[in-house]
C-alpha cells in the first residue's frame, strides 16, 4: 500500500508540488531574502536528510501498520459507530489534522520538543526549502504522539496515507515564498494556510511566533483563538532572535542544536540568565 499509493503517485507529487513552489517563488516573492537562496538550500536539504529517510522508512511505515493492525484491535473513536467510509474518512482526516494542530503547539511550548522544532525556526529566510529543515530528532518523537492519535481516531491506513501526502504538500505550500494575490489568498484562508498566515508564526517577535499553528486547515487557529493575521509580510523579521547569526548557523550546529544548551528567545533574556548565573557564583 506504501509502495503503491506513496511512492508511485504521492511521491511525484510532491516533487511536482516542489518544482512549481520553487519556480513560482522566484518570480513572484511575498517577503524579501536576507540571505543568498542556494547556501540556504543546500543547509536545509543537507539536515533533511536523516529526517526523510526516517519518514519514509520509519514514520509511514510505523503509522500505516498501526493503522492495519488497528482495523483487528479495532481502538478509537471511529470504530465506536456504524457510518458510511466516506463519513469516517472525513472524520478521520479533519481529526488527525487538529492532532496535529495540537503537536505543533506542543513542540512550542514543551522545552524538551522546543530543542528539536527550533531548528526548524532558525531559518532566517522562509522558503519552500524550509518545509524540509526538520531535525530528525523531531521525526522521531512525533511518531509516539501521531501514532496515538491514529489510534485513537481509528484512522484506516488509506486514510493515514492519503493525510500524510496532504500534510507534506500543505507544508511546503505555507512555507513557500510566494505571492499570492491578496484576495485570492484571503478566501483560501478561510479554509487552509497560506504563506502570509505561516509566514506570522515564523516571527522573531515572541507573540507571533505563538500563534498560527496549523498545518492544512486554518480553523483549528480560529476556533481556539491562536490565529494572528493582522502583520504586513515587509514587516517580519524571519527566524530565533538568539540565533540570528547566519554564520554560526551551519550543517553541524543545527544537527547538534537540540543536544546543546539551548538559549532564551532573545539575547536580552539571555543576558539576564547569564547575569543572574554569575551572580550565583
Ligand atoms: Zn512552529
Amino acid at each position: 500500500m506504501i509502495k503503491t499509493i506513496f511512492d508511485s503517485y504521492g511521491a511525484p507529487i510532491l516533487i511536482g508540488l516542489f518544482i512549481i513552489l520553487f519556480i513560482v517563488e522566484s518570480k513572484f516573492q511575498l517577503r524579501k531574502r536576507v540571505q543568498g537562496r542556494w547556501k540556504r538550500i543546500f543547509i536545509n536539504f543537507i539536515v533533511s536528510i536523516p529526517a526523510f529517510a526516517l519518514l519514509r522508512l520509519l514514520f509511514i511505515p510505523v503509522m500505516v501498520w498501526l493503522a492495519v493492525k488497528n482495523e483487528t484491535w479495532q481502538i478509537g473513536l471511529n470504530y465506536l459507530f456504524s457510518a458510511s467510509d466516506i463519513v469516517k474518512s472525513i472524520i478521520a482526516f479533519l481529526l488527525l489534522d487538529y492532532s496535529n494542530y495540537i503537536w505543533h503547539i506542543l513542540l512550542h511550548k514543551l522545552p524538551i520538543l522546543w530543542r528539536f522544532h527550533l531548528v526548524h525556526h532558525t531559518d532566517l529566510d522562509l522558503d519552500v526549502s524550509t518545509a524540509f529543515r526538520f531535525h530528525f530528532g523531531e521525526m522521531i518523537a512525533s511518531i509516539f504522539f501521531r501514532g496515538a492519535a491514529i489510534l485513537l481516531i481509528g484512522a484506516s491506513p488509506i486514510i493515514v496515507i492519503i493525510y500524510e501526502i496532504v500534510f507534506e504538500a500543505a507544508t511546503q505550500f505555507h512555507h513557500s515564498n510566494t505571492k499570492l494575490p491578496f484576495r485570492l489568498e484571503k478566501v483560501l484562508n478561510y479554509l487552509i494556510v497560506t504563506p502570509r498566515m505561516h509566514g506570522i508564526h515564523h516571527s522573531m517577535i515572541r507573540k507571533e511566533t505563538d500563534s498560527n499553528y496549523s498545518v492544512i486547515f486554518s480553523f483549528w487557529d480560529r476556533i481556539h483563538r491562536t490565529v494572528r493575521l493582522n502583520i504586513h509580510q515587509n514587516e517580519i523579521v524571519t527566524g530565533v532572535p538568539s540565533y540570528a547569526d547566519d554564520k554560526e548557523l551551519t550543517i553541524g550546529m543545527l544537527l547538534k542544536m537540540p543536544f546543546t544548551k539551548v538559549r532564551n528567545w532573545n539575547e536580552e533574556e539571555r543576558k539576564v540568565d547569564q547575569d543572574y548565573n554569575e551572580l550565583k557564583k
